[in-house]
């Protein structure tokens, strides 16, 4: 059956359980649910789960065994969202050895649960450019040619001075560069107005936003996949 992803609620006090297992079903969820670590185990033997929804404190134990067999079992592929008491520093330091996903506290609403489910599940899914068969995903500029490749495939023909602004900025993916390093004959004046066509160039022909931008106070920055060599 089509369902938004697979979660294993883990949770021993059966009024919050039920809350958490009624509301994920009716949003679409398939749902599995365990109020104890020998339970949760079992369960994680027969199926993998694409998330965990972890509580602590369990009647025969610590909700991070689970968290530790999940890992050992499916490694990084199961999510795991740990619902604390609140300001239960100890518990999320220890659910950090074992590598949970998210922390929540117990009175966080359910939308916002669901929400973080979601996010988790997006993030969890394997990215197309982890697939070599896939045809790039990542920026290129060809400053030969003069020309900026967009993940989908489009070209983008660049004048001289948009060559210049994006040569160091793809140069150093996630660091922002000042702008004049980023202006020919430094002239910074002019930036931003050449940034406007670029960002107007690279709208027309593709679907992926421009892979920069601005940076408060301090110039641009190169928000796209790193080039690929
Ligand atoms: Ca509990």
């Amino acid at each position: 059956m089509q369902h938004d992803g697979h979660v294993l609620v883990v949770e021993d006090e059966p009024a919050l359980r039920i809350d958490l297992v009624d509301y994920l079903l009716a949003r679409g969820f398939r749902v599995d649910q365990a109020a104890t670590c020998r339970d949760s185990l079992a369960l994680l033997e027969r199926s993998k789960p694409d998330l965990i929804l972890l509580d602590l404190a369990l009647p025969d134990g610590n909700g991070l065994a689970v968290a530790a067999a999940a890992r050992q079992r499916y490694d990084l592929a199961v999510g795991i969202i740990m619902l604390t008491a609140f300001g239960d520093e100890a518990h999320r330091l220890a659910g950090r050895g074992v590598g949970a996903d998210i922390y929540l506290v117990k009175d966080t609403s359910l939308r916002e649960i669901e929400a973080c489910c979601r996010n988790l599940l997006r993030r969890l899914q394997p990215s197309p450019s982890a697939n070599a068969t896939s045809p790039p995903t990542a920026w290129h500029l060809d400053d030969m040619l003069w020309q900026l490749l967009t993940p989908d495939g489009s070209v983008v023909p660049l004048t001289a001075t948009e060559v210049a602004f994006l040569k160091p900025l793809m140069a150093a993916p996630h660091i922002a560069q000042k702008r004049a390093d980023l202006s020919p004959g430094g002239e910074p004046r002019n930036l931003d107005a050449v940034v406007l066509r670029l960002r107007r160039k690279i709208e027309a022909v593709s679907s992926h936003p421009p892979p920069f931008k601005a940076v408060y106070g301090s110039g641009y920055v190169f928000t796209g996949a790193p080039p690929q060599s």
